[in-house]
């Protein structure tokens, strides 16, 4: 899987992609992140990128023509390209699982006040925001889109049942995750991790999964899509504010 990131700073974007399981990834073949810099399609004398916007008002925009060249220079397969932007859709785990069926992502960073609309009205094809607050730029927000979609290209975290399991990927948080040592200060890992009892673990972490999502994220849980077994399982877990929680949970459908 390719990726084509059209920015000013392309390295503040491999700074934050090439490194640890993604550069990884890219050296296994697996993904190729490649940058492209917009200043170098520049095509005035002072390579400059950004001008006042028209109207007045704070910063500046950046310019129409390098960005369009540099997108028009590339030998993309697709014409597809993904602007950062803080006015996108927010970013999910299930767009990250759609994107990462794709063979090759172009993204667009934004950076200072913005882009000249027309940029957007004439190439891009999806804006993505990575959450309902402005960044300086979108490098940042670019590197996070990738990372999301890179590790679930198969291969790229090694084993595929790492994703199934966790937060955002089924519809509940993750369970607990534990491992050596057995005993820390006196904490200890539930017992039941220790068993060797796989039909016991798996229903206590399925248990966990429900416990967080219900505790720290109530507003994920979508009452009228549990399973029969799901349900069983919330109905089991009467502590006190989780009652109170699934009982508000319920009275909302
Ligand atoms: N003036 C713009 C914000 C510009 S921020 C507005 O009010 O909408 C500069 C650049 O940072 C944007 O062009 C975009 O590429 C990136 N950016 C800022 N916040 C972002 C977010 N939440 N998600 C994705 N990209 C973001």
């Amino acid at each position: 899987m390719i990726f084509n990131v059209f920015t000013l700073f392309p390295e503040a974007v491999e700074a934050m992609t090439k490194y640890s399981v993604l550069q990884r990834g890219i050296d296994s073949g697996l993904i190729e992140i490649r940058t492209i810099n917009i200043r170098d399609y520049a095509n005035n004398k002072h390579k400059q990128v950004d001008d006042y916007p028209y109207g007045g008002g704070a910063g500046m925009v950046m310019m129409p023509d390098p960005i369009i060249s540099a997108v028009e220079a590339s030998d993309t397969k697709t014409k597809e390209l993904i602007f950062m932007s803080p006015k996108g859709k927010v970013l999910t785990q299930k767009m990250a699982n759609e994107l990462s069926m794709k063979e090759e992502i172009n993204i667009l960073c934004g950076h200072y006040e913005g882009v000249d609309q027309r940029v957007v009205d004439s190439l891009v094809t999806d804006e993505i925001s990575i959450g309902d607050y402005v960044l300086t730029g979108g490098e940042i927000a670019a590197a996070v889109l990738i990372d999301s979609v890179a590790r679930l290209v198969s291969g790229v975290l090694g084993s595929d049942e790492s994703v199934i399991d966790e937060s955002h990927q089924n519809g509940w948080l993750e369970y607990p995750q534990y491992t050596r040592p057995s005993e820390y200060r006196g904490m200890k890992v539930p017992d039941v991790l220790l068993s060797g009892h796989h039909k016991n673990i798996e229903t206590w972490r399925k248990e966990q999964s429900i416990r967080e999502t219900i505790l720290k994220r109530p507003d994920l849980v979508q009452v009228n899509l549990l399973s029969d077994d799901e349900r069983k399982i919330v109905e089991k877990l009467t502590d006190g504010p989780l009652t109170k929680l699934w009982t508000s949970l319920k009275g909302g459908i």
